[in-house]
């Protein structure tokens, strides 16, 4: 059914750090290009229910309508589109009992959008369909080949209702061979973005309620169950009390870890300026490394913060790219001495390209001396912390204003759902989540998030951590024992950096060899792995973290780059 990629147009499969000098306009198109497809296949190259009147919150930087007003408005609307639109419940039930497989209605000109009985024989069916995807994922190459799809479908809508079974025939001809399948346990690349039984089952619960929870009044389980699920996380991760709801803080579930950091990085934003005054913005100031992810410059631009004032702090190798606190320190004092105000400074746990972690406890000293926001950045590795062995790249996190990590990534958890704790939230008895957020509404998140963490328990999850963990060290420990390969940095989690030494001849310093290892393992289809680059080095990843991943996958892909490597060094 499928066929393999073809080899060997030139991608990207490197996931942005900042970039020091970088306009953040710039970065923008940038993430916008790296995400289209051409673009990415181009040759690596170095170069409650009452609206609060509480303003003072650091969160309440966004005000809707009151929601007594949005209720009323949408009740009556609601009622007009019942008698237009919605199924007048007679009629007979058509959802595949009767054979069509038409879960739309048959063109006698009454859409039926929600049957139950319909639902139950569909939904019966793509269960089954999803089951066997998982079932037979290891047939499928990994990584898929983009920019085929616009020949395969019509360049308009079906006028007419299809049926069920013409797209699955859709689903498994054409889409499936264009999904790069992230939950292949042969899936290796980037960091892992897992799902499970558990997130499924959430978020199918949480489709079929569809609620849109913007306040407390409009679903109170799903602000209450966010509430609670928030806090037990934030006890198995230790955050100090100050980040549970029963203090001053607590924790709201974003999309992701790019919408969190925004979100903080406007309450500190509006906190500064009310300090020192709403002209100041052109002097507030943001810290963060060179290894930051790309959503701070991202968020930087959009709220505002000039771009001559994101300082970006060059790491090296000697600190296995975390980021020095004297070298932030003398950015702050050096922007202090020019009339500046340095406002922000943000930490990393476990860096998008190495898994580095800053220093937390210096880097809280120094914000708390400066008034400056503190906000960490564990999106990847902090599902490790909730192990006790894990746990003490936390240490500092008492300093911190905001915390953020995504359950998403490596806690079994369907996407989205991204995890921000703050110190200071809101001083109301009901917490109203669209003061928390970007947008007004929110899905039922907390639901799969819920099940994840009452159909596994937290000692299986943290069985399921260390167990990737482990398969990472073997995978490093198969990488040392192979002299032609080095161990570029430190592994801390489940990520592996290496390369392959390049012959003492190579002019760009084993630049090409190891993009093109990479490629030749993931044309292959058995394997995806990513890359990222540390020094002027083109640094291969390999991470453990897909929830079908076995030892011996492990030591398939690390065989078949063996044998990769072989033909290329032959063909030197
Ligand atoms: N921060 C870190 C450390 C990351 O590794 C990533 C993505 O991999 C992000 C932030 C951005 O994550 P999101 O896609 O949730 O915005």
């Amino acid at each position: 059914m499928l066929q393999s990629r073809t080899r060997c147009q030139r991608y990207d499969t490197a996931e942005h750090a900042v970039r020091p000098g970088d306009d953040p306009q710039d970065a923008i198109l940038q993430l916008n290009a790296h995400h289209h497809p051409k673009r990415r296949r181009k040759p690596p190259t170095r170069s409650n229910r009452n609206p609060s009147p509480d303003f003072h919150s650091p969160l309440r930087f966004l005000l809707s309508s009151p929601p007594s007003l949005f209720l009323v408005a949408s009740a009556g609307r609601s009622t007009t589109i019942g008698t237009r639109i919605l199924m007048d419940g007679s009629g007979p039930s058509n959802g595949g009992a009767d054979g069509s497989g038409s879960a739309g209605g048959d063109g006698g000109g009454m859409l039926r959008p929600m049957d139950a009985e319909q639902l139950r024989e569909c939904g019966h069916r793509m269960v089954d369909f999803i089951a066997d995807y998982y079932k037979s994922i290891e047939t499928f190459p990994v990584l898929s080949q983009p920019g085929y799809l616009k020949e395969l479908l019509p360049e308009t809508a079906p006028n007419k209702a299809d049926t069920l079974e013409d797209l699955f025939d859709d689903i498994r001809e054409k889409i499936v061979p264009g999904v790069t399948h992230w939950q292949s346990p042969n899936y290796f690349a980037y960091y892992p973005s897992n799902s499970s039984t558990a997130g499924f089952l959430g978020e199918m619960l949480s489709a079929a309620f569809n609620i849109v929870g913007f306040s407390w009044i409009t679903s109170p389980a799903a602000t209450e169950l966010e509430v609670i699920v928030l806090d037990w996380f934030a006890k198995m991760l230790k955050l100090p009390s100050q980040f549970l709801s029963t203090e001053l803080g607590g924790g709201v579930i974003q999309g992701t870890a790019s919408e969190a950091v925004l979100v903080v990085l406007l309450a500190a934003r509006d906190r500064t300026l009310r300090k020192h005054g709403k002209t100041s913005l052109d002097k507030l100031v943001v810290y963060a490394s060179d290894q930051t992810h790309s959503a701070l410059q991202k968020a930087c631009q959009i709220a505002g913060i000039f771009p001559e004032n994101f300082r970006v702090v060059k790491t090296d190798c000697n600190k296995n790219y975390a980021v020095a606190p004297e070298a932030v320190s003398e950015a702050i004092s050096s922007d202090l001495s020019s009339g500046l105000i340095p406002f922000f400074v943000c930490a990393t746990v476990g860096t998008t390209s190495s898994s580095a972690v800053d220093p937390l406890p210096e880097l809280g000293q120094i914000a708390k001396a400066h008034d400056m926001w503190f906000h960490i950045d564990a999106a990847y590795a902090g599902s490790s912390c909730i192990c006790p062995e894990y746990r003490h790249h936390l240490d500092g996190v008492e300093e911190a204003d905001s915390f953020n990590m995504n359950a998403h990534k490596w806690f079994l958890t369907n996407f989205d759902c991204s995890l921000l704790w703050v110190k200071v939230s809101q001083a109301n008895s009901v917490v109203d989540f669209k003061d928390w957020q970007i947008p007004l509404g929110r899905r039922f998140r907390s639901l799969k998030l819920w099940m994840v963490l009452r159909l596994y328990g937290v000692e299986n999850l943290q069985s399921y951590i260390r167990k990737h963990i482990e398969l990472a060290h073997k995978f490093e420990e198969l990488v040392i024992a192979d002299s032609r390969f080095e161990v570029v940095t430190p592994r801390n989690f489940s990520l592996v950096c290496f390369r392959l030494l390049p012959p003492s001849s190579d002019k760009d310093n084993g630049y090409k060899l190891n993009y093109d290892l990479m490629d030749a393992a993931n044309s292959s289809g058995k394997i995806f792995i990513s890359h990222t680059v540390l020094s002027g080095k083109f640094v291969l990843r390999y991470v453990v973290g897909a929830p079908l991943t076995e030892g011996q996958h492990v030591i398939a892909a690390w065989k078949l780059l063996q044998d990769e490597a072989t033909k290329l060094l032959g063909s030197l």
